[in-house]
């Protein structure tokens, strides 16, 4: 049986995957090695040099590629230079729109990286595809979108933003560190590119830096591999095996993470001293229907605001937690608090930040896999 028949909870483990052919090693040998023995000049078994490829790496692109339903998989150093690499397809005067509540370090890189080439950057609400759809010009050449986004929790409509982007002829980029292929496969919705911080849910415990890119598209698969190869920045074979092992359990990590994702969600909602908690499993989430259209559940990023408190209170609270971690990331199995305006939100201005709902006294949960009843009880003494 072909691995591409196989559900995802399979394809997680066996997807692209076969027993290493020197000794039938299960898990893929690391090939921790530059360059490779040649016969005669190129007379090699496929590889000549570690930054063209690597079986180790190879084998996660492999992966990659089935996970997200699509036919070429690209690993990268980390999530960044993944999305370096997609901008690179652009040139001078080209445009590109995203949302306004972006990852930080994406905004950080486009605005401060990509504008000095000639590109340009529109950021606004992506919840409505009208919006979008006027702000596209001659000069627009790629949508990029993050859903859910972070830290508020929207919803972006992949599919219909998929259908404009076909009839304006733009490339359509999903971000897809936050939902994973287990909630949400952004290529069957009508993307074209899917990229990933791996470092987060698909490494899944906290110990790498790993990005990737997914495509369906031979020649957008090539123009990628170029630059990726071009500008070099790889992941590592001892990289590509620990995001590989991770990627083995994603999909009851994820059970998990959503359940506990859930009962705080609800734990929060219902607290007297919590103001406003954004998760889009909730019946009253702006964007629930389409939620529930293209995720398969919620996921466990929840953002919340203390009732009446000020940057400092907010900044008490995160410092009183004991079994969630403060600290940047997300993703892993331990859950993590952040305070997105003084953390991955600093290098985004104030005034911009609070536009999309950022306020001073907002906390992000990354809500871990440990037992619910620990982390309830933290978040009570934490919040007082
Ligand atoms: C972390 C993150 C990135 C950046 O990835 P790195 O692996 O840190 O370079 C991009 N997008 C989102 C949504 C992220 O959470």
């Amino acid at each position: 049986m072909s691995a591409k028949n196989l559900k995802f909870n399979s394809k997680t483990i066996h997807g692209g995957q076969h027993p290493d052919t020197a000794y039938g090693a299960v898990m893929p040998p690391i090939y921790q090695t530059s360059t490779y023995a040649q016969t005669t000049p190129g007379g090699h078994k496929g590889f000549e040099y570690s930054r063209s490829a690597n079986p180790t790496r190879t084998a996660l692109e492999n992966s990659l590629a089935s996970i997200e339903n699509g036919n070429y998989g690209l690993a990268f150093a980390s999530g960044l230079s993944a999305i370096d690499a997609v901008i690179k397809l652009l040139n001078p005067g080209d445009e590109v729109i995203s949302t306004n509540d972006l990852y930080g370090g994406s905004y950080r890189l486009f605005r401060q990286v990509f504008e000095k080439y000639g590109i340009t950057f529109h950021f606004i609400g992506m919840q409505s595809v009208d919006a979008i759809a006027e702000k596209i010009n001659g000069n627009t050449k790629l949508l990029w979108v993050e859903t859910p986004t972070n830290p508020m929790m929207n919803i972006i409509d992949i599919k219909s933003i998929a259908e404009l982007a076909k009839e304006k002829g733009l490339l359509l980029a999903v971000d897809n560190t936050f939902a994973t292929p287990y909630l949400q496969r952004p290529l069957d919705l009508g993307a074209d590119i899917v990229m990933h911080s791996a470092t987060k849910y698909l490494g899944g415990h906290s110990d790498i830096v790993v990005g990737a890119l997914i495509v369906k598209d031979k020649e957008l698969a090539d123009k990628l591999y170029f630059i990726q190869n071009a500008s070099g920045a790889v992941c590592g074979p001892m990289d590509s095996f620990l995001t590989l092992r991770g990627i083995k359990t994603l999909h009851v990590r994820m059970q998990r993470h959503c359940e506990n994702g859930e009962a705080i969600a609800q734990y929060l909602k219902n607290h007297p001293k919590v103001e406003k908690v954004y998760w889009p499993g909730f019946k009253d989430h702006p964007n629930h229907t389409i939620a529930t259209a293209q995720m398969d559940d919620f996921g466990g990023m929840i953002s919340f605001i203390p009732k009446g408190s000020s940057f400092e209170d907010a900044i008490g609270i995160v410092e009183n937690l004991q079994v969630f971690t403060l600290a940047e990331s997300l993703g892993g199995v331990e859950s993590l608090a952040g305070h997105p305006a003084s953390m991955t939100h600093a290098s985004i201005p104030k005034e911009e930040r609070e536009k999309s709902g950022v306020v001073d006294s907002l906390i992000r949960l990354s809500v871990g896999i440990e037992d619910v009843d620990d982390l309830i009880a933290d978040l009570a003494q934490a919040i007082g």
